[in-house]
C-alpha cells in the first residue's frame, strides 16, 4: 500500500521566527490528520538544522528544497547533500520548475544531485510538469515521460522505493488556477504506467505521486478523491499552518 503524503514547499519564505512558529503551529495540530497521512515540511536552508531539531520525535519529516550537484569543495552558495544529512533532512525536493526555469537546473543535473542525494542517505521529492504552452500544444505527456526518463530511469528499482514524484503542472504553480481532478488524475495515472513500463507494476504502484499547483483547502477534497493522487506538495498554502493542516486532512 502506498503512502499518503503532503508535504510543504516553503520556498523563499519566512524568516527564522516565522519559520519556527509556523512549524510549531502545525506540529500542535498534528493530531487532526489521519494517521495514515505523513507530513514534510521544506523550509529554507537557513532554517533546516532548527526546524529539524524541533520536529525531531514528531510525525513530521524535514525537506530540502535542492541540494547541489557536487559533493563538496570550491562551489561557493551551494549546500551539499551530505551537510542536508547532517543537520536533519530526511528529503530534498529536486526538479521543481522554479529551479528548472530559473536556474538551469537540467536533467543531466538533477542526475548528478539524486545520486548524490541516495548515496547520503536523503530520499527525494521529484518535481515534473509541463508548461502551459506544452499543454496547448497538446505535449504534455510528452514532456512529463521525457522529464522521468531522463532522470528516474536511470536509478535501480531499489532507488525507486526513496522517491516520490510530485506532477506540478507550471501553469498552476502560484497562479490560482488549479488543475481540474480530472486533469490531474489523468496525468498521475499516465506517470505511474510511465513508471510501471520501465519498473514494473509493483514499484509503480508503490510509488507515492503528489499533486502540486494551487492546491488549497477548498480544492483538496476533490483531488484527494481520485484514486492515483496520493498527497500533495503545496506552495503558498502551506505558509499557513490551518490551510496546510487543512489540506492534509482531505488525503
Ligand atoms: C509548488 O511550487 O510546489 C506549489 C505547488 O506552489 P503553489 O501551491 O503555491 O501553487
Amino acid at each position: 500500500m502506498r503512502k499518503k503524503i503532503v508535504a510543504g514547499n516553503w520556498k523563499m519564505n519566512t524568516t527564522l521566527a516565522e519559520g519556527v512558529e509556523l512549524a510549531k503551529g502545525i506540529t500542535e495540530q498534528i493530531n487532526d490528520i489521519s494517521k495514515g497521512v505523513s507530513l514534510i515540511v521544506a523550509p529554507p536552508f537557513t532554517h533546516l538544522a532548527i526546524i529539524a531539531q524541533m520536529l525531531k520525535g514528531t510525525p513530521v519529516a524535514v525537506s530540502a528544497q535542492n541540494c547541489a550537484d557536487q559533493p563538496k569543495g570550491a562551489f561557493t552558495g551551494e549546500v551539499s547533500a551530505a551537510m542536508l544529512k547532517s543537520v536533519g533532512c530526511t528529503y530534498t525536493i529536486l526538479g521543481h520548475s522554479e529551479r528548472r526555469e530559473y536556474y538551469g537546473e537540467t536533467s543531466e543535473k538533477l542526475v548528478k544531485k539524486m545520486a548524490l542525494a541516495f548515496e547520503n542517505g536523503l530520499k527525494v521529492i521529484f518535481c515534473v510538469g509541463e508548461k502551459l504552452e506544452e499543454r496547448n500544444e497538446g505535449n504534455h505527456f510528452d514532456v512529463v515521460a521525457a522529464q522521468i526518463s531522463e532522470v528516474l530511469f536511470g536509478l535501480e528499482p531499489q532507488q525507486m522505493k526513496n522517491v516520490i514524484v510530485a506532477y506540478e503542472p507550471v501553469w498552476a504553480i502560484g497562479t490560482g488556477v488549479t488543475a481540474t481532478d480530472e486533469q490531474a488524475q489523468e496525468m498521475h495515472s499516465y506517470i505511474r504506467k510511465t513508471l510501471a513500463a520501465h519498473f514494473g507494476e509493483e514499484i509503480a504502484d508503490e510509488t507515492s505521486i503528489l499533486y502540486g499547483g494551487s492546491c488549497k483547502p477548498s480544492n483538496a477534497k476533490k483531488l484527494s478523491s481520485c484514486p492515483d493522487i496520493d498527497g500533495g506538495l503545496i506552495g503558498g498554502a502551506s505558509l499557513k499552518a490551518e490551510d496546510f493542516i487543512a489540506i492534509a486532512k482531505a488525503w
